[in-house]
């Protein structure tokens, strides 16, 4: 940051205060994390400055020589990584990954089954405000009353509506999603399987969590939230999609790839292979259901009972106060969650009744079961304590986060 600090002083200002919010509040936010210094450092590097249109072998512009070994080792990193035939790691975003996938198989129009937002799914899976929705005919499927997914339902819907396609993989859910079942519905029903792993995508690749890539045709993913990497997407299929992926996202949808981004995609898939990731993501696991547990022993109310992996869901309505107050009030103790829908939510999406909790960036700073059972108590206390002096609140959130420095190096 000092270069910054010299050169762009005004910036700096933003910038040092940002990492100062992230290293002083506790952060549970389930699709964040904090990347390593390898990752940060390929990504603030010089190859941002190199136009690579097209891949490796056939890009559009001279000079790619050397940008291509870097995608090669991302490509084949992933691929190696959850057992996948192709692998593009081009998308800008999870979002242009899902719009990548679409496009290549899908007609404007055509029939797609996706998971409600309210239950949990992702804008990009057919919401009426997203380009999924306003392009495709979606059709949402949920979670039962118990809130796991209703895997009966969805096969009704599927035998009743015939779908192209079904998606699943979700933003706020947090149970172990049954790849084999949905690849059973897929073929009774003949229609394609596309799996967005974005939340779960670091689970799965240390084994915590079924990989989708056997049963599904395609799976996307972001890369920055339990994958721990830069900001970004990827796109993984069958052999037989291969071409229609590459085309779709170049020339498709995108236009020159972000280099510095698909380096650190590589140091990220790298640094997925090894032991302490898996050991990490196995306490990413744990602290979610230390915290899930803890909290319920609280009288809060979880959704579906618990967690199987790196996020639970609060139902707050018991406690008398909305997901959008919570979030608020704890934002002011130094704990970061978000207000998230609930099934069978009753209030607006702006409002909601719930929050959505996540261990992965806590896990990473060092986090571990006492600090978990310290957070749930932190957050109860505040939470039946809101009108009166939370000083007491921030001064525990301090001490755990002064415990953990980050980035202490
Ligand atoms: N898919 C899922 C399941 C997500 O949770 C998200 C982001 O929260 C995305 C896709 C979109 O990713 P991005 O924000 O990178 O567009």
């Amino acid at each position: 940051l000092e270069i910054v600090k010299k050169n762009d002083p005004e910036l700096y200002e933003s910038m040092a205060l940002e990492l100062k919010r992230q290293s002083s509040n506790i952060e549970l936010i389930a699709s964040e994390n904090f990347t390593s210094k390898t990752v940060m450092a390929a990504m603030g590097s010089h190859l941002t400055n190199k136009y690579a249109e097209g891949y490796p072998g056939k890009r559009y512009y001279g000079g790619c020589e050397f940008v291509d070994i870097s995608e090669d080792l991302a490509r084949d990193r992933l691929k190696a990584l959850f057992g996948a035939d192709h692998a593009n790691v081009q998308p800008h975003s999870g979002s242009q990954a899902n719009m990548g996938a679409y496009m290549a198989v899908l007609e404007p129009g055509d029939k797609v089954l996706g998971m409600n937002l309210s239950d949990g799914g992702h804008l990009t899976h057919g919401s009426p405000v997203n380009f999924s929705g306003k392009l495709y005919n979606f059709i949402s499927y949920g979670v039962n009353e118990a809130g796991f997914i209703d895997y009966d339902n969805l096969r009704a819907m599927a035998i009743e509506e015939k779908p192209k396609m079904i998606v699943s993989g979700a933003s706020a859910y947090s149970r172990i999603i049954d790849f084999a079942k949905i690849r059973e519905i897929c073929d009774e029903v003949n229609a394609l399987m596309l799996v967005d792993m974005a939340h779960i995508a670091g689970l799965v690749a240390a084994g915590l969590h079924p990989n989708p890539v056997p049963y599904a045709d395609i799976v996307t993913t972001t890369t920055h939230k339990t994958l721990r990497g830069p900001r970004g997407g990827a796109i993984l299929c069958k052999e037989e999609f291969a071409k229609a992926i590459d085309k779709t996202m170049f020339p498709g949808i995108q236009g020159g790839p972000l280099m510095h981004i698909i380096a650190a995609k590589a140091v990220c898939f790298k640094e997925a292979m090894s032991d302490e990731f898996k050991a990490y993501q196995k306490q990413v696991v744990e602290n979610a259901s230390t915290l899930a547990d803890a909290l319920k022993a609280k009288g809060f109310k979880i959704v579906s009972g618990g967690t199987d992996n790196h996020l639970l869901l609060v139902d707050l309505r018991n406690k008398d106060i909305t997901g959008k107050a919570a979030e608020k009030l704890l934002d002011e103790i130094g704990i970061t969650t978000n207000k998230n829908t609930v099934p069978n939510e009753t209030a607006s999406p702006f409002v909601t009744s719930g929050i959505r909790i996540g261990t992965p960036a806590s896990t990473t700073r060092g986090f571990g079961k006492a600090e978990m059972l310290e957070i749930a108590d932190i957050i109860s206390w505040t939470i039946d304590n809101r009108d009166a002096d939370l000083e007491p609140a921030r001064a525990r959130v301090k001490t755990l986060c002064d415990k953990f420095p980050l980035y202490r190096d």
